[in-house]
């Protein structure tokens, strides 16, 4: 080492990180020879781009190809590109942390799954960690480089993916860089020819520039989405997807397709596998890369796509962006809208006809991948019906675990029902046990399970569905129709309504108003919600955004059964032991608040229970 020689510790991160790479994951090792290739593809991804910008790169003659070198005798291999190559702060900055923001959570979600024993592979090239599973399989690595930028020097990198790396200055390097991989004696075969062809055999085709393996071309560049659909076979598909996505298993949707309108778009569309969010990984960014008959545009970019959407990886190809564009000029740009909008309502398709044509598959999808759908309604004003058509959900009419639509619910309504009913609740014996449920069944009235607190939210933002409202089971504004003659002997008009001026005077602040019910059958009474009163899920979110401040106990509407004997022997003991009656009465409204999910503080119920069990142990 020369006296120049610079020291530097790696990021704390990029240890921990480094120490699961090369301790954790003993599969699929191989893999890291694809990380590398696809960073120098991207490397010179990024030269084409600047040259396109920039009127002067360094050596610009230097052909853009990548090439691969083994020696089995020093066990070594290295990866040369000639593409941007780092100066001494990028060899810094992306060699030495991680940039992407959420990198903690990353090393988290790495430990809990190696815990888990959970296919920790997967995690790996999906965050910006490529580079270092080198370190899997080499004690040390090296990398020679000298940027594209006209000023600067050249550089050698070097670490043994333990604590720190050292940074040279060194004698003039071509552009670009050359990662050499001293192995391991166990990971000797990578420096096998056969071995890294075999490896490269399975995604070299899809990478856009020539590589040569020890001076002798083993791709032919080939663009899978420019291809007839009916030349390519599934096998190819996948085998792109797992390139272009840094996946492991295969993709659970593959749209190909081409449209030949105003403008030509070409554009080949997976839905993967997993859902990496679900991991506990943040968010994921978007993942179908911008090309111009097969030149990178832009790998990520941000609005071409729906926010939700960003979980499809994949590529659009259109032949009229222009090449120089920029990335701020081509979010506001009109043919990108275009573009995005086009490929978007041809996905949306795709899903729903998919969704039909295999329910069971598409049912597995939207268990890992439900949460985008419901953003996209959520979110997506201009595709909201579309989105919606590909929501699921269990329903009084499904048995447990099966999973309905809501153009099948409207196709199962009477024509004259108006109305698309559903309640938000934990669980399908939650909604089953209440006291909602009874007056839509006995009417045979279909309600949908919602068991996600932001399904309340994703639903009112829906508000209506192919001309029928949705409208929550607990609101006070619902229309029903007339249920089924009432069984049993009801309080009189007169007893119903000196109860119900009782409750006002006893229950004051806390309702709105008790009226006697239409809708129950045999609940003694039900909380219902006026219209501008926020839903349990609503109070709830309001609270977690730290937003409550001036968030009343929920005033409610409290219905009573006049055929509930609770009901009855209460309108009697009102006058008879005001004192009693007062606490089942408080009881009562709280318990209903409880079915509704509105309880602000449970040790209520718990403290008069006792009060309650007290009075029924001494009358036993
Ligand atoms: P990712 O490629 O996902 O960003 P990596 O860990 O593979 O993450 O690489 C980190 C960074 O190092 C890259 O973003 C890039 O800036 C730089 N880098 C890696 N390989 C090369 C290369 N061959 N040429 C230039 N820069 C590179």
């Amino acid at each position: 080492m020369s006296q120049s020689t610079e020291h530097r510790e790696f990021q704390a991160e990029v240890r921990q990180l480094l120490d699961i790479v090369i301790h954790s994951l003993y599969t699929d090792k191989e893999i890291f020879v694809r990380e590398l290739v696809s960073n120098a593809s991207d490397s010179l991804d990024k030269l084409k781009h600047i040259q396109l910008t920039q009127p002067e790169v360094h050596q610009g003659h230097l052909p853009l190809e990548i090439h691969i070198t083994t020696n089995e005798e020093e066990r070594t291999l290295s990866i040369a590109d000639h593409g941007v190559g780092l100066t001494h702060d990028e060899l810094v900055q992306n060699l030495g942390t991680i940039a992407h923001s959420g990198s903690k959570t990353f090393v988290e979600a790495l430990k809990q799954a190696g815990k888990d024993g959970a296919n920790t592979t997967q995690l790996i090239g999906q965050f910006g960690v490529g580079f270092y599973s080198a370190f899997m399989v080499a004690s040390e690595v090296d990398v020679y480089t000298r940027s594209c930028q006209p000023e600067g020097s050249s550089y050698v990198w070097t670490s043994d993916g333990k604590t720190g790396y050292t940074i040279d200055e060194s004698a003039d390097l071509p552009r670009g860089a050359r990662i050499v991989l001293h192995l391991n004696e166990a990971d000797a075969e990578f420096a096998k020819p056969e071995r890294i062809k075999q490896i490269l055999a399975k995604y070299s085709n899809f990478v856009g520039y020539p590589i040569f393996l020890n001076a002798e071309r083993v791709n032919t560049v080939e663009a899978l989405w420019l291809k007839n659909k009916a030349d390519v076979s599934q096998e190819e598909y996948n085998a792109f997807y797992k390139f272009t996505a840094h996946a492991f298993g295969d993709p659970t949707y593959t749209l190909h397709f081409n449209l030949e309108g105003n403008r030509v778009i070409k554009a080949l569309l997976f839905a993967p596998g997993e859902n990496m969010e679900l991991w506990g990984m943040g968010q994921m960014k978007p993942g179908v890369s911008l090309y111009c008959k097969k030149v990178l545009i832009d790998p990520e970019p941000p609005k071409l796509l729906p926010e939700w959407m960003r979980f499809v990886r994949g590529v659009i190809d259109c032949e009229d962006i222009p090449l120089n564009i920029s990335r701020e000029s081509m979010q506001d740009s009109a043919l990108v809208r275009t573009i995005g909008e086009t490929v978007t309502k041809r996905f949306l398709k795709f899903l729903d006809q998919e969704a039909t044509d295999n329910g069971e598959k598409y049912n597995e999808f939207y268990a890992k991948f439900a949460r985008f759908i419901k953003e996209g309604v959520a979110t997506d004003h201009d595709h909201r019906e579309a989105v919606a058509k590909l929501l699921r959900f269990e329903s009084s009419m499904t048995e447990p675990g099966k999973l309905t639509s809501l153009a099948e619910y409207v196709s199962r309504a009477k024509e004259e029902q108006k109305t698309i009913y559903y309640q938000v609740a934990p669980s399908r014996s939650t909604i089953e046990s209440g006291p909602y449920l009874e007056a839509f069944k006995a009417r045979g009235l279909e309600v949908i399970y919602l068991y996600e607190q932001i399904d309340d939210y994703v639903i009112s933002s829906l508000r209506e569905f192919n001309g029928k409202a949705l409208k929550s089971v607990n609101s006070d504004q619902l229309d029903l129709p007339d249920g089924p003659p009432a069984e049993g002997e009801a309080l009189s008009e007169e007893s119903t309504n000196g109860l119900v001026s009782w409750l006002k005077e006893k229950l004051g602040d806390k309702i709105v108003e008790a009226r006697s019910s239409q809708r129950l059958i045999s609940s003694p009474a039900a909380a219902l919600l006026p219209e501008n009163e926020p839903t349990a899920q609503m109070r709830h979110m309001m609270r977690a955004l730290k937003q409550d401040t001036g968030l009343d106990q929920p005033r409610v509407i409290l219905e009573l059964n006049p055929r509930s004997e609770l009901i009855k022997s209460l309108a009697v003991k009102k006058d008879t032991d005001s004192e009693t009656a007062t606490l089942i009465a408080e009881h009562l409204l709280d318990t209903t608040l409880l079915s509704a999910g509105l309880i602000e503080d449970p040790q209520i119920l718990a403290t008069r229970s006792q009060k309650l069990l007290e009075l029924l142990a001494a009358k036993l």
